[in-house]
């Protein structure tokens, strides 16, 4: 069994289409939140999330774009995007993204997984460092935590000897790539499939990943996207200009 982890989508529908074209055979798609949130497109994305597959958790954008928390929360720039998207919405989208359930949540098919946005412990908070991975990771009754919220794809793992992180190398700053990461039977993980729509690690492309069940391998992607219709859209929906400049940095 194959899954595709997305996560972090915020609205891009350019990098949403990009991941899907390149993403091999799978057999169940797996939504980290932040659907929405940023981006230009938050229908199309919620629509084309919603054709994709039923799992999901969502993100603190969702609930702040449908009002179940309140934008003072938010920097004003992200806070003027909530609500330049939950005006957009169809009545249908929001409902629907207010309904989406609230992490962690479990895969039958995958019982030593768990799915979050942020943490295990708290669907809000950012897991950034090794440091903060160690209690969610030593607190979780499965080895294995998917997780998003950050924009930074890679994974921290747990064994007895030691605390770890890992980031994918790349060859490359503008070309598809992809990079294997073997899971080890006796540790704990907390992978992070980085943001389709809004990456922060310093690398434009969209972020994505897979895993294949059996063989036990996560394997993160980059992908290039059309970034200047992703742009063009934000600035033509007069959201504040960083948020088409930033996706050129991946900041
Ligand atoms: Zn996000």
């Amino acid at each position: 069994m194959r899954l595709l982890i997305l996560s972090d989508i915020h609205g891009n529908l350019e990098a949403l289409e990009a991941c899907l074209a390149a993403a091999p055979a799978y057999d169940l798609v797996v939504n980290l939140g932040d659907v929405v949130g940023y981006g230009a497109s938050p229908n199309e994305v919620v629509e084309r999330s919603r054709e994709l597959g039923k799992f999901f958790v969502r993100g603190n954008h969702d609930k702040a774009a449908t009002g179940l928390i309140d934008v003072h929360d938010f920097n004003p720039m992200a806070g003027a995007a909530a609500l330049w998207t939950r005006d957009e919405l169809s009545p249908e989208n929001l409902e629907w993204l207010q309904a989406l359930p609230q992490g962690p949540a479990y895969l039958e098919e995958l019982p030593d997984a768990q799915f979050v946005h942020g943490s295990p412990l708290d669907e809000d908070e950012y897991v950034i460092t090794v440091r903060d991975a160690v209690q969610p990771m030593l607190d979780s009754n499965v080895p294995l935590t998917f997780f998003g919220h950050t924009h930074v794809q890679g994974t921290f793992l747990l064994t007895h000897m030691a605390a770890d992180a890992y980031h994918p190398v790349y060859q490359t700053v503008g070309q598809p790539e992809t990079a294997e990461f073997p899971l080890k039977k006796e540790a704990r993980y907390m992978i992070n499939p980085g943001s389709v729509g809004q990456p922060r690690d310093g690398d434009w492309r969209a972020a994505f990943a897979w895993f294949d069940v059996e063989d036990r391998v996560v394997t993160f992607c980059r992908i290039p996207y059309d970034l200047k219709t992703a742009q063009d859209r934000i600035m033509a929906a007069n959201l504040p200009l960083r948020l088409a400049t930033r996706l050129a940095a991946g900041r």
